[in-house]
């Protein structure tokens, strides 16, 4: 099997998709069922029929392009990503997944490689949480993570329901139906950027997934007591703000003691309420954010911010709320995938690092219904959503020949 990949076309094509955009080039902005966005489904869809695949499309507007095999009624092998971008990001984010399993594809099928098992392209809908605050929308419908009911209860910013968004999109179909049946993939590889500084710091070309991370999030509310700056002497205090630092710190701590470096917590948002300046801080809205690739672990940070919560509030007189608005397990990735591509990188004599993702993605959901892995390749300076992202022609070119190899090998 000779497999070309060819990398001008792959480029022109993520230039093309780029330009499809909301916002000012380098920038993209391609929010999922605007305007902008159904013009980029639609030329997608026309570039997957142009390379001989059947499309069709689910109710919530995941895309699927299949190449038949041999065995048309084995499980397929599936591939893909997102092609939405949150505002302002970049061009590759999804899209090297996307554009780049398809050319895969295109190469293995010039290659007078023709396979057993189907394999299919799929494009997710709205793995960016920007419209409907919830991420990987299409990938948890799809594997059965989100209950039809809870989509149903989505809105938009502008208060949009959901259902409307995407009738208005010309989805009309039946929720119920998206969720695959059991056994219908044989394997999923997502190929996408890095997102971070590893590969490049290591000056390795690709990086084989091995667990992806997932975050649990929640929105913490403490309730103090307000009051003049000058009136309340500090005795009588029951200051809101005072309580959310230390709940801060404890929340650090019990990351920084799990005793892995793939812990993780952030609070990344802190509302004081009523916020002047000689007014004593009485409501704190905060989120917390608490990641691993080890779900006990994970969960056990957590606790440790549970505990840290009832001494605190005490000693400071304020009740603290805890809404746990996500906690998405962890995955580990199948090994017959993972092996596939380290394969496929040693047959090329391409040098690879097994890596943990640290993002989550589609393939996240994927994994559970699914064996999955994923297969990374470096972006400058491991930035990641913001207008100057960049991945070299010679990486994605390199990442979409390991992924063809290694969709040959799971479906030869
Ligand atoms: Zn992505």
């Amino acid at each position: 099997m000779n497999l070309e990949i060819d990398r001008d076309r792959l480029i022109s094509e993520i230039e093309v998709l780029a330009a499809i955009s909301d916002a000012e080039p380098p920038a993209v902005t391609r929010i999922v069922f605007t305007p902008t966005d159904l013009k980029a489904r639609a030329w997608l869809r026309a570039r997957c029929e142009e390379a001989g695949l059947v499309v069709r499309q689910d109710a919530i507007g995941n895309i699927f392009a299949r190449w038949s095999g041999s065995d048309p009624a084995a499980p397929a092998v599936s591939t893909g990503s997102h092609i939405d971008a949150i505002p302002n990001a970049g061009k590759y984010d999804g899209v090297v997944g996307v554009l780049g399993g398809l050319e895969a594809m295109r190469a293995l099928w010039r290659s007078g490689f023709r396979p057993t098992n189907s394999i299919e392209l799929l494009v997710f809908t709205s793995e960016e949480p920007t419209r409907f605050g919830l991420g990987c929308l299409g990938s948890r419908l799809l594997s059965g993570s989100l209950p039809v009911e809870a989509a149903k209860r989505l809105n938009d910013g502008d208060g949009k329901s959901m259902e409307d968004v995407r009738s208005n999109a010309g989805l009309r179909g039946d929720l119920e139906q998206v969720k695959l049946p059991d056994g219908y993939y044989k394997a999923f590889v997502e190929l996408h950027i890095e997102q971070g500084p590893v590969l490049e710091r290591q000056q390795t070309p690709l990086g084989v997934v091995t667990n992806i991370a997932a975050p649990a999030s929640m929105k913490i509310v403490i309730e103090g007591a307000g009051g003049h700056a000058g009136g309340v002497l500090m005795p009588d205090r029951r200051d809101a703000l005072c309580a959310a630092a230390e709940l801060i710190l404890a929340i650090e701590n019990a990351a920084r003691s799990s005793g892995a470096v793939d812990t993780v917590a952030t609070v990344g948002i802190c509302e004081v309420f009523p916020g002047a300046v000689n007014s004593i801080p009485s409501r704190v809205r905060l989120s917390a954010d608490i990641r691993d690739t080890d779900l006990e672990r994970r969960d056990s940070v957590i606790k440790a911010m549970e505990y840290a919560c009832s001494p605190i509030s005490a000693k400071r007189k304020v009740a603290i709320h805890i809404e746990l608005l996500n906690a998405d397990a962890p995955a580990q990735c199948a090994p017959t995938v993972v092996e596939a591509l380290s394969n496929a990188c040693r047959r090329q004599q391409q040098k690879f690092l097994p890596i943990v993702s640290r993002a989550y993605h589609d393939a996240l959901f994927m994994s559970r219904i699914a064996p999955t892995a994923m297969l990374f390749i470096p972006c400058r300076g491991g930035y990641s959503h913001r207008p100057d992202e960049y991945a070299s022609p010679e990486d994605i070119a390199r990442g979409t020949l390991i992924l063809a190899e290694a969709l040959a090998t799971l479906s030869e």
